[in-house]
């Protein structure tokens, strides 16, 4: 949102409220939540990883967490799986939101069928037995795997909690991941990292927002 470079947003309201304000990514603000009051509550070392309209993740290390020198750690939706997939909407080929979010599969599905259709209905025709669509629903529950290794081969995180819309299919999705990243993941304690399900779903990103408020987390 070019239009907001360099806005000083928190500094702007404050001046019209009386209440302590804080600026945070949703991600990061969803993966705060998880560690406050969801399923990584006893990780010192974890990344929360949201797979939704896009792929976005929140990263904990030593009990803190990783923002970077601007704030803009944990873009991991913009490493690059798949360069002969396409261009993705920040120039790159084939990033893993590009390849792997719900916007992905919806559009990778509508090219297929030639016609609309919703992530929803792609796992509803993949259950349903639709040879193509079950294909291409494996194939992206794959590109998560390939991306949950890059993280724990960077990370050595103790778990990946894994939110967001399309997680929502649930035991799926997280069979294929746990399976991939225990053949592929570079060491023996990678390859069993836990992958769990997020806990507070599609109320984290607002329960993070009060988080900053109320934790002291970095
Ligand atoms: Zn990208």
């Amino acid at each position: 949102m070019k239009g907001w470079w360099n806005f000083p947003i928190v500094e702007s309201l404050q001046r019209h409220f009386d209440y302590k304000m804080a600026f945070e990514n949703d991600a990061t603000a969803a993966a705060l939540a998880e560690k406050w009051l969801g399923a990584a509550k006893d990780a010192e070392h974890f990344v929360f990883i949201t797979i939704s309209t896009g792929i976005g993740a929140g990263i904990f290390s030593h009990g803190k967490l990783i923002t970077g020198a601007t704030g803009n750690a944990g873009d991991v939706g913009h490493f690059v799986i798949d360069p002969s997939a396409g261009t993705c909407v920040c120039g790159q080929q084939g990033c893993w939101e590009y390849v792997a979010s719900g916007t992905a599969i919806a559009r990778q599905a509508s090219e297929l069928l030639e016609r609309e259709v919703t992530s929803k209905e792609v796992f509803a025709l993949a259950a349903d037995g639709h040879q193509e669509m079950k294909a291409l629903v494996d194939k992206v529950f794959r590109y998560i795997g390939v991306g949950c290794v890059t993280l724990i081969n960077t990370l050595d995180p103790e778990k990946l909690v894994i939110g967001g819309g399309v997680s929502q299919i649930g035991e799926p999705l997280f069979e294929t991941v746990r399976e991939y990243v225990s053949k592929y993941a570079l060491n023996p304690s990678g390859r069993s990292t836990p992958i769990v399900p997020a806990a507070l779903l599609q109320d984290a990103g607002l329960i993070g927002a009060a988080a900053l408020i109320h934790v002291d987390y970095k």
